[in-house]
Order: structure tokens, then C-alpha cells, then sequence
């Protein structure tokens, strides 16, 4: 396994819809462990595979590892099935991004559908930060990111002390 390199916004792959992985090659498997350890080394909670360059639909995420319990997940081809009606708005970070936070409305429940790297279909509702982190990663299959859920004025002040270009 290989830690990759993330990309920073606005790499102008973070602005693409990405294309479905359809049927599950040694190379996803490659790419999900690298993914995994990259999640980890950075550290972070979820990574999109466009944020490694890859503009496939598949992220990673691991909730509850800085609690000291390791639950890797793979999501293959995910989409959204359902989302609850109440929105809550949590301050998201992004791997994407560093050092900017933003506050990002979202429902606080969806139902998730995907594929794991054996080709078995899931299908969970998530909530909690779980719920948050599934959206914010499906952001990114979908070009996406924390800044494009606030307005012009907002994003400029967010922005203005941005290193992401200089990196
Ligand atoms: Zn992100």
C-alpha cells in the first residue's frame, strides 16, 4: 500500500462529475487500500477518489477510527436513496482544502446504496457525522465541494486566506 498525493482545489479535477467504476477491477482494489492509507496518513475521516486524481464514483471513509476502532469502508458506485427532511448544518473540513472550514446545510439522515470491493450491494441509512461525511464524499463524485454551498461573498471570505495554490 502507497500513501498518495491529494489534490487541492481548485485542481480542476474537483470540479468534474466523475465516471461510474462498473465492474470491479485488481486496480479499484489498489486504488481503495492506497486510498485507505492516505485517509489515514492525512489524517482524515473520508477521501474521494477525484481527491487522488481519479475521476472514478468511489470514496473511503472511516468514522470512528480517531476513536481508536478502525471500520474501514468502500463505497462503489454510491448514490443517495433517500434523505430525511431535517437539515442541520455542521462545519466541514476537507482534505481538499486545508484549513477552511464551512458551514454546509444537509439532511441529517440519508439512505446510502453502493458496492463493497467484492461486488456486494449495501444499502444503510446513515446519520450523524456518518450522514455528513457520506454526502460531503458523494460531493465529490458529483465536482462538489464544501465552498460551492455558500454564496459569492461568503466563498471570497473564505478564500482569502487560502495557502491551497502556493502548496
Ligand atoms: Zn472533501
Amino acid at each position: 500500500m502507497s500513501v498518495l498525493q491529494i489534490v487541492r482545489w481548485p485542481d480542476p479535477g474537483l470540479t468534474e462529475v466523475c465516471a461510474p467504476v462498473g465492474e470491479i477491477a485488481p486496480e479499484t482494489r489498489a486504488l481503495a487500500e492506497n486510498m485507505l492509507e492516505t485517509m489515514y496518513a492525512a489524517p482524515g475521516r473520508g477521501l474521494a477518489a477525484p481527491q487522488v486524481g481519479v475521476q472514478r464514483r468511489l470514496f473511503v471513509m472511516d468514522v470512528t477510527w480517531k476513536e481508536g476502532k478502525r471500520a474501514p469502508m468502500v463505497f462503489v458506485d454510491p448514490e443517495i436513496l433517500w434523505s430525511g427532511d431535517t437539515i442541520v448544518s455542521h462545519s466541514e473540513g476537507c482534505l481538499s482544502i486545508p484549513g477552511i472550514s464551512v458551514e454546509v446545510p444537509r439532511p441529517d439522515r440519508v439512505r446510502c446504496a453502493w458496492r463493497d470491493l467484492e461486488g456486494r450491494a449495501h444499502s444503510q441509512v446513515f446519520e450523524g457525522f456518518a450522514a455528513v461525511c457520506v454526502q460531503h464524499e458523494l460531493d465529490h463524485l458529483n465536482g462538489i465541494v464544501t465552498l460551492d454551498h455558500v454564496d459569492a461573498d461568503r466563498r471570497a471570505e473564505l478564500l482569502a486566506d487560502y495557502d491551497g495554490l502556493s502548496a
